[in-house]
């Protein structure tokens, strides 16, 4: 497949472009991907965003899958600024789920018609190979039906530090890692730990984490093997908007790649990107003051993430005294700019996620005329982000509704974007409640243990599916 040619002499404010640009035949520019941030008024962007989703996606269907995301160890080498999550080995807390729990939380997934599990850990340097490809195993000979999504690029990373396998390189080894781990059962792999790929913000945020070359070589190695993947990041913290779109072209390139080499052999994709704003609570980093707040903050001069971004990632810390020691954070305008941008720039990816689950299900349910084809993950469980703070849950008939109220056909999805039920039935989740009132939207964590489970099987909780 031939990309649309990028045209930087062309006026990205001009109708006619923004228009050929709906239709494919041209590609989003990094500077003028910049323009449409800083200058375009946000209905209008998020229109032309909306009209590209129409143009891939159609009118009518919006899609939702039922996941349950297990993080099975919070034991973490990486000490990321903005993750309330990880633990130390020898902390009280610390934990790693034993085999037969995690296989409980399988069948209650099962249970309830769910399709996939969302499976991470921090990155835990007491489990051997053997764990995973046991885990592995067991899964799916008991649940040959569920989709194993798992492993986010970090931990591939550190899979190759912690057992040392044979190989030349990186790659090489990663290649030997992932092999195993698909030999043994795993169906594609998560974009998590994605965050902001330029060096700049990305050495002040994920202490300890894969660089982005390390994490986009993870997935070339998965896309290789014929597994799909997705891409992720998290903004609205210490990065410039000119970071945001620097990530957004490294996926698009990295795409080009894969589509271009291994397509024609079954190769794997970028199947979906999905962005979240950063949630500050109990995290090292959100004790870092808002731009404005400091005393010697001059609010009338750019925010110094803006200041030190670079579109081509080569942004220097030095550029700003003030650098990844504030944070300006993302509200639901910034949201959904950066949505919109994002379906409107990665045109080589199939579905844009709305984050329903940081952002509230209203901003969530916007979010799909703002590019997002899919509402998420109605899931059982979410540990990471509500450790952060912001977690809100809903249930499947409560997802089917936005959607519905957003003008489109709810429809359940599997990993692979196939629709495996189009709700336009009377007895469609949503149609067949009678009674909104008991079905109210819930916090994650402001939930007790015993609340969450007995939630199970109609409140559902949910976080970024990624
Ligand atoms: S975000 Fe992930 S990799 Fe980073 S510290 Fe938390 S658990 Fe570890």
């Amino acid at each position: 497949m031939t990309a649309a040619a990028v045209r930087p002499d062309l006026d990205v404010l001009d109708p006619a472009v923004l228009t050929d640009l709906v239709h494919g035949q041209l590609r989003l520019g990094p500077e003028q991907a910049l323009t449409l941030f800083q200058r375009m008024p946000i209905q209008e962007l998020g229109r032309w965003a909306d009209a590209r989703c129409r143009f891939m996606h159609g009118d009518s269907i919006r899609t939702y899958v039922i996941d349950r995301n297990i993080n099975y160890t919070n034991i973490c080498t990486a000490r990321c600024t903005f993750c309330a999550f990880r633990r130390d080995g020898d902390e009280d807390d610390a934990y790693t789920l034993d085999r037969e729990v995690l296989l409980q939380k399988i069948q209650e997934l099962t249970d309830i018609g769910g399709t996939q599990i969302l499976m991470q850990g921090g990155m835990n340097p007491h489990l051997p190979l053997d764990w995973y490809t046991d885990l592995l195993h067991a899964i799916k000979e008991r649940f040959p039906q569920v989709h194993i999504h798992a492993f986010s690029p970090p931990e591939f990373v550190e899979f190759v530090r912690f057992f040392d396998p044979p190989g030349a390189g990186l790659e090489d080894q990663l290649r030997w890692v992932m092999k195993k781990l698909r030999g043994a059962g795993l169906d594609s792999v998560p974009g998590g730990g994605g965050e902001i790929f330029a060096p700049a913000v990305r050495r002040k945020i994920g202490l300890g984490k894969c660089d982005a070359e390390q994490w986009l070589t993870v997935m070339r190695v998965a896309h290789e093997l014929g597994m799909n993947t997705s891409a992720t990041m998290m903004f609205g913290h210490i990065e410039g908007i000119a970071d945001r779109i620097h990530h957004m072209d490294m996926v698009r390139r990295w795409q080009d790649r894969a589509i271009d080499d291994f397509a024609a052999e079954g190769g794997g994709r970028y199947m979906a990107f999905i962005a979240w704003p950063f949630q500050r609570e109990n995290t090292p980093l959100g004790r870092a003051k808002e731009w404005g707040l400091g005393e010697s903050d001059d609010v009338s001069q750019p925010f110094p993430g803006d200041v030190v971004a670079r579109l081509d990632g080569s942004g220097e810390k030095e550029s700003h005294p003030l650098f990844g020691r504030r944070v300006r954070m993302a509200g639901a305008s910034d949201y959904l700019r950066t949505q919109a941008i994002s379906r409107l720039y990665l045109d080589n990816v199939f579905s844009i996620g709305s984050s329903w689950v940081t952002m509230g299900p209203h901003t969530g349910q916007v979010a799909l005329h703002y590019g997002a084809s899919d509402m998420g993950s109605v899931m059982m469980e979410e540990n990471v982000v509500s450790a952060a703070g912001t977690t809100y849950c809903l249930n499947e008939a409560t997802i089917c509704r936005l959607i519905r109220d957003a003008g489109f056909l709810p429809a359940q999805r599997n990993n692979q974007y196939n629709l495996l039920k189009v709700h336009d039935e009377a007895d469609s989740p949503d149609l067949r409640v009678r009674d909104w009132s008991t079905l109210r939207v819930q916090r994650l964590h402001q939930q007790s243990e015993k609340a969450k489970n007995e939630a199970v099987g109609l409140t559902i909780a949910g976080a970024p599916s990624n």
